[in-house]
């Protein structure tokens, strides 16, 4: 029995069949849903020859033992945001599971390294505002007592709703064993961008996933009457703030990757009578090169106070979080772009803009890329979420090839 995407497509729709409403998928990590889809997917598993178990911070691990201890990873996330689309996350892991298959079947199940599926716990963080949590723990950079107290919008403690599945958060850092002989990793993913289907292309190579600059930017004015205060003695907070959401869209445009976002905005008093006293902006800046990332974030903090002594403001900073870029191994993205081209004729080589597991494997120091399929509309987190069945049978091919190649790689090495 070869690779078969046909497959794959179909279990993807019983999935969803199984976890979504009207609304969509609602796989949401840790809730009763997302509990059936992996009891659903255990059930998949258990036709294997292969060893699975959890770890401790939730990942399920599904073992095809090979010649050589040595361990190729492939990985996804089986959880969906509230209201989710069919593909997100689920692709890239019954993709690997229909690999994991094929690699059973040829060598009457035992390949010459061993094959390792990994179903992350938590991806999104749609609960608890906590992305890449079990990827995280993986790594070692889990952030445990800052996370533990996190609450959802019930005011359940996320280290409450672990405890329900039975994951203890103190011992997130015993789920770094599962690192032992891993030599690779590969993530299947939907775009959940434009790019792909503006070039026609159905694959994409993912050079790595950008780094973050997010700050909280917050002007100081005067509150003042706004029918006695004349225009030249305003000091209005929001005329400072509206000419920085302008100038980071020059800053971004500087460079091709680059994107900065100004995505909140709140104003003081906040009336129709009163020139704004305080303004309250957040900037979220992202690249794949760190040095660029350093430089727009040098130069909006510079234009920010260059417009606030225009407008006779302050302006104050403080970092709401950040990481750096997490560039994927070179190896791995050439024999990613091989497999894409001899899949599909064409690929495309870009930085990811969303955060996936594959950075956090990464930064784990294992080489690791990841393969992008193109998405209709660009769309994401939504029901409208899709992508042709034609692309995702070559997307599904192509990680198969990719997976061979650094098979080969990993015995060479
Ligand atoms: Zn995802």
């Amino acid at each position: 029995m070869s690779l078969d995407p046909k497959r794959t497509i179909l279990e993807l729709k019983e999935l969803r069949e199984l976890t979504a409403d009207s609304d969509g998928a609602q796989r949401l990590a840790w809730s009763d849903t997302w509990l059936k889809a992996r009891a659903w997917f255990e059930a998949k598993i258990d036709a294997l020859p292969v060893e699975h178990h959890l770890d401790a911070a939730g990942n399920r691990w599904v073992t095809l033992q090979g010649d050589s201890p040595k361990a190729l990873l492939i990985g996804s996330h089986l959880d969906s945001v509230p209201n989710g689309g069919w593909l997100d996350g689920c692709l890239g892991e019954l993709a690997g599971l229909e690999i994991l298959r094929r690699f059973a079947d040829e060598f009457y199940g035992r390949p010459p390294v061993t094959i390792r599926l990994v179903d992350w716990a938590d991806e999104e963080g749609a609960r608890f505002g906590r992305s890449l949590l079990g990827s995280s723990a993986f790594a070692g950079t889990e952030s445990i007592e800052a996370d533990r107290v996190r609450t959802d919008r019930d005011g359940i403690r996320l280290d409450a709703a672990l405890l329900r599945c039975g994951i203890d958060i103190d011992r997130f850092p015993e789920a770094r064993m599962e690192q032992e002989n891993a030599e690779a990793y590969l993530e299947l993913h939907i775009e959940q961008g434009p790019v792909l289907e503006s070039l026609d292309l159905p694959l994409g190579v993912v050079l790595g996933t950008k780094g973050v600059e997010r700050h909280a930017i917050t002007f100081c004015g005067q509150e003042a009457h706004s029918g006695s205060t004349p225009m030249n003695a305003r000091r209005d907070a929001l005329a400072a703030a509206a000419k920085l959401a302008l100038e980071i869209r020059e800053i971004a445009r500087k460079h091709p990757d680059a994107v900065c976002t100004m995505g909140s905005l709140k104003t003081f008093p906040g009336i129709v009578t009163a020139v704004v006293g305080r303004c309250e902006a957040t900037l979220d800046q992202r690249d794949l090169d760190a040095a660029i990332l350093a430089r727009m974030y040098q130069e909006a903090r510079e234009a920010s106070e260059r417009f606030a002594t225009e407008e006779g403001c302050r302006v104050e900073w403080s970092k709401i979080w950040n990481i750096e870029p997490v560039p994927f191994h070179p190896d791995l993205i050439e024999f990613c772009e091989q497999a894409a081209r001899e899949t599909a004729g064409t690929a495309h080589r870009f930085p990811s803009g969303p955060l996936h597991d594959a950075a956090e494997v990464s930064r784990a120091g294992i080489p690791a890329v990841m393969m992008f399929v193109q998405s209709l509309r660009g769309i994401s987190h939504n029901k409208i979420e899709d992508t042709k069945e034609e692309h995702l049978e070559l997307a599904i091919t192509a990680l198969d090839r990719l997976a061979t190649k650094t098979v080969q790689w990993i015995l060479r090495s």
